[in-house]
């Protein structure tokens, strides 16, 4: 319940339509306290054999339909209200959500599914939503229509007034006493359906894998086999709520029992008129019309309270604890980095990757980091983009810590070209200046021209306003990797990393990529990971790394001549048998 609360207040700035929501509630419960008085006096002027007075009865049904039509009108401006409200709380909520997504870390990503994340906030905010809106149209009404009718009641007979009472407290322990079940299972179903999605996000996402080794069948089965879980689960909530609502009921039913005796008893023994005992049915009525779809209130809190719970479970996520930042900008001078005594280790493991790890990189100088796969080469460029935290020491450009400036400050400062080039749906051009949204298009020609991908977006029908991604164009693996090499030129970082850039092209494509990356590499710092041999050659220094630090660090010449990785790998290359040994290293001849 606490959630609700903090959805409203999560979301004050809506206020004005609250408001209106509650003033136009309670205006609708005054209309309709005024029909059973009208409808009592005209009854009253009905007596058998005498004649009422005709004009009073005439008026009194013109009165009717003057509450009726004001009813309507009031609530289709409050419906309308409602309507814009709940939208704008979808929106509020959900510009919440991805916002805080945005500022999680990134080990957060690391462990939870994409689809998952997705179903979350899809399901909490629709349920909430309607919630909010049956709520705004249902709960405030239903509460003032309560009281006025058995404040009413009373003064015609506390008795009938006070077995009315009584109604509730029963009702809501009732209530209260199920919830709790209920959630159980509510929850039960969410985890489920939020594992079905999570992975049919991941099947969609990898459709190609997914088809090539045959495996429709088995992701459908186990999509099935969590809605199943669902569908079954389902089964013993609804029992279990119909069963509750049958002893709610029953309970209603009971005190309506006695409160129709009590008028009838009383009417026919002349303590009440005729038009007094429809006067209290009616307002009796008007307490039991709510007290039924209370049920179908209680459903939807129970519902937005189970659903809120995984809504705010993302939103209670920590950010990112960032350390305090003591400089507001980064001067990148000559982009010299260092990195002293760094100990990192991922959150959820034991083995630390980084122990003590000293490198320091020359300014514009190209170097290879070097080392088996998993020895932490990834890591390294994670730590200098501040992905993640070390655990211990420090790492320096030009002299200045990376922990103590703002995040954006220093990712501006750093060019990235992965293995796999992300692109985005959308127009190439758009694709490119990723980087820097307002560059020009002629930036982006030169860009793309010095990334030797003009040639090709050029010969496209619509050149740079191409659609790519989605329902777009599709390019292949070397494209994508010279686009995304003309989105780094563009964004013009003094420090680049180059995360196996190349790895997943083939040679022809792979001569244009490198060409380019060459001429993205110019003046600036580079750390490269790569995976052909051809490419380390070329570099200004090697750096080897075991057990998480540097193993040696040269020049390709020097290195040449030690004992080291490098110089294995060297020697591997010129026997065809070792190719295996090369893979350890990610690196192919
Ligand atoms: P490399 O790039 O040299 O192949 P990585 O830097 O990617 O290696 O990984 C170093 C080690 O850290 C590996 O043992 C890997 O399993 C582990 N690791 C990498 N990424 C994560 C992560 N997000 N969470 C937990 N462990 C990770
Ligand atoms: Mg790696």
């Amino acid at each position: 319940m606490k959630h609700l609360f903090k959805i409203l207040k999560f979301t004050k700035e809506l206020w004005p339509y609250y408001l209106i929501g509650s003033v136009t509630s309670i205006l609708i419960a005054i209309l309709g306290l005024i029909l059973p008085l009208l409808s009592g006096a005209a009854i009253d002027q009905i007596r058998l054999g005498t004649e009422g007075d005709l004009s009073l009865v005439v008026w009194l049904a013109v009165g009717i339909f003057a509450l009726d039509l004001g009813t309507t009108l009031i609530s289709n401006v409050g419906g309308y209200f409602g309507d814009q409200m709940a939208i704008k709380l979808k929106r509020s909520l959900s510009n919440r959500y991805y916002q805080h997504l945005l500022q999680l870390p990134q080990s957060y990503f690391d462990s939870e599914l994409s689809g998952k994340i997705i179903a979350r906030l899809n399901r909490s905010i629709n349920q909430i939503g309607n919630f909010m809106q049956t709520m705004s149209n249902n709960f405030l009404q239903f509460i003032f229509s309560t009281v006025f009718s058995l404040i009413v009641i009373a003064f015609f007979s506390w008795q009938v007034a006070v077995l009315l009472f009584a109604l509730y407290p029963i009702f809501i322990y009732l209530t209260v006493r199920s919830s709790s079940t209920w959630q159980d299972y509510q929850q039960q179903k969410n985890t489920a359906q939020d594992i079905a999605s999570g992975r049919f996000g991941e099947a969609i996402n990898q459709m190609k894998v997914l088809k090539s080794y045959v495996q429709e069948k088995r992701e459908l089965k186990f999509f099935d086999s969590h809605l199943s879980t669902m569908e079954k689960l389902n089964r013993p909530q609804s029992r279990f709520w119909h069963l509750e609502d049958v002893k709610r009921r029953l309970v209603l039913n009971l005190i309506f029992l006695g409160v129709y005796l009590f008028i009838f008893i009383q009417g026919v023994q002349g303590q009440l008129t005729a038009g007094q005992a429809v006067t209290l049915i009616l307002y009796a009525m008007q307490i039991r019309i709510p007290i039924f779809t209370i049920s179908f209130l209680v459903d939807n809190t129970q519902r937005a309270i189970a659903d809120s719970k995984d809504y705010f479970e993302v939103m209670d996520q920590p950010k990112r604890e960032e350390p305090p930042i003591k400089h507001q900008k980064l001067r990148v001078r000559h982009g010299a980095i260092s990195f002293k005594n760094v100990s990192f280790s991922y959150e959820n493991s034991q083995n630390s990757v980084l122990n003590s790890f000293n490198l320091n990189i020359p300014a514009k100088k190209t170097i290879a980091l070097v080392g088996e796969s998993g020895e932490g080469k990834t890591t390294v460029t994670n730590l200098l983009m501040r992905l993640y935290l070390p655990q211990s020491g420090e790492i320096l450009i030009d002299d200045q810590n990376i922990l103590e400036l703002p995040l954006h400050e220093l990712r501006r400062n750093i060019g990235v070209v992965f293995q796999e080039s992300a692109l985005f749906s959308g127009t190439i051009k758009e694709n490119i200046g990723y980087s820097r949204p307002n560059a020009s298009l002629e930036d982006i020609k030169a860009a793309a021209k010095a990334a030797n991908a003009d040639e090709f977006i050029s010969e496209f029908k619509e050149g740079y306003k191409s659609q790519i991604g989605e329902r777009g164009l599709k390019l292949s693996g070397g494209q994508k990797q010279r686009i995304a090499i003309a989105r780094a030129l563009l964004k013009d970082a003094p420090i680049l990393i180059l995360d196996e850039a190349t790895s997943s092209l083939d040679s022809k494509s792979e001569q244009l990529v490198q060409e380019a990356l060459e001429r993205l590499m110019h003046d600036r710092t580079t750390i490269i990971i790569a995976h052909r041999l051809s490419t380390i050659q070329n570099v200004d220094l090697i750096v080897t790394l075991k057990d998480g630090q540097v193993d040696e660090i040269g020049s390709p010449a020097e290195l040449a001549k030690t004992e080291g990785i490098y110089a294995a790998l060297l020697q591997l290359q010129n026997q065809p048998t070792s190719k295996k040994q090369l893979k350890a290293y990610e690196i192919e001849a």
